[in-house]
């Protein structure tokens, strides 16, 4: 199907040394039965457990493996960046080492991209999987408010996603250290078509992303997608300026025709409600400073500190 380009897998781990070759060599029978040939590519997110030597093990047995361990982990965002920067293929696949992406539908991607000419086959989430009932809260609040804020419309989007060089390319020009994957995969735009594809269960171990992380990379993902917020801000305080005109005017008519009311209630509220206000702008503001200071560093985005090659 896929015989004349060159596909890999780009397969991100953090700590998943007991299940990864067992999962691994699902995901190789399922291929390999479905007549697709591919190279698979890991990149170890700094775990802390043995997931690195599995790594090694299964690229000294299969050559097709190759693999590469980052210093420390630097987040999944960043181990799709670098996986696809750090190997060289026609077609590239990104992967959940847990089997929740199952491997039977790679097929079909592949399929897909051919038919249709796409450059991108992008993985949707047509049920959930099993998850908790606050993550799976969380995830719909947090694409409702992303499409909100940026337009982006990623409801149970995934980073299980097939796309060609072209968009590699593209992907790999991008400087900022702070890539939200999914996001910058719709930015870039192309030819995308959808798939939907049912999230399976996680057999070993439990997800990464604790309620908090994933608070985190919610805000990561908005103030590296878009500036809005800050607009936002702005709109709020012209609001409030009007607001207080309307306010200021009222009270001056009020003082020298003589009945002026004692509002304490009032005024504690305001100030209260101004100050929030006032916080939270600053807030948002801080966010988006705080990511032109990590930017200006110039910092590496990741440091790889051992790798496998295919032999
Ligand atoms: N992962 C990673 N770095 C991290 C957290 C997770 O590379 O800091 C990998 C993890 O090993 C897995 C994939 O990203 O292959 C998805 O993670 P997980 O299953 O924990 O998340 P969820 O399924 O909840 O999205
Ligand atoms: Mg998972």
């Amino acid at each position: 199907m896929n015989s004349l380009k060159s596909l890999v897998l780009i397969i991100p781990v953090f700590n998943e040394g007991d299940a990864l070759r067992t999962n691994f060599l699902e995901i190789k029978r399922i291929l390999n039965q479905d007549g697709i040939v591919c190279r698979y590519h890991f990149v170890d997110d700094g775990s802390k457990d043995h997931t690195w030597q599995v790594i090694e093990a299964l690229s000294k047995e299969f050559n097709e493996v190759s693999g590469i361990k980052f210093a420390r982990n630097f987040g999944k965002e960043v181990a799709l960046r670098a996986g696809i920067e750090t190997v060289d293929a026609d077609l590239y696949l990104t992967m959940d080492s847990d089997l929740q992406h199952p491997p039977r539908y790679v097929k079909d991607m592949l399929r897909i991209m051919s038919e249709t000419n796409a450059d991108i086959v992008d993985g949707i989430k047509a049920s959930r999987g099993r998850e908790t009932l606050s993550h799976k809260f969380f995830a719909k609040t947090f694409y409702k408010v992303l499409k909100w804020i940026t337009g982006l419309k990623m409801d149970n989007s995934s980073d299980f996603k097939l796309m060609n060089r072209q968009v590699i390319d593209s992907l790999r020009s991008f400087n900022e250290r702070n890539v939200f994957f999914r996001g910058i995969v719709s930015w870039v735009g192309f030819k995308s078509v959808t798939f939907e594809f049912d999230v399976a269960d996680r057999l070993e171990g439990t997800s990464h992303f604790s309620f908090g992380r994933l608070i985190f990379l919610a805000m990561s993902a908005i103030v590296s997608y878009t500036s809005k917020p800050l607009y936002l801000t702005l709109f709020a305080g012209g609001l409030f300026l009007v607001f207080a005109v309307v306010m200021g005017i009222q009270t001056l008519f009020n003082f020298f025709f003589g009945n002026a009311i004692s509002g304490f209630s009032t005024v504690i509220l305001l100030i209260l409600i101004t100050g929030s206000m006032i916080m939270l702008s600053l807030g948002i503001i801080g966010l988006y400073i705080s990511r032109i200071y990590e930017e200006i560093k110039r910092r590496p985005h990741y440091l790889i500190e051992k790798r496998v090659e295919r032999h």
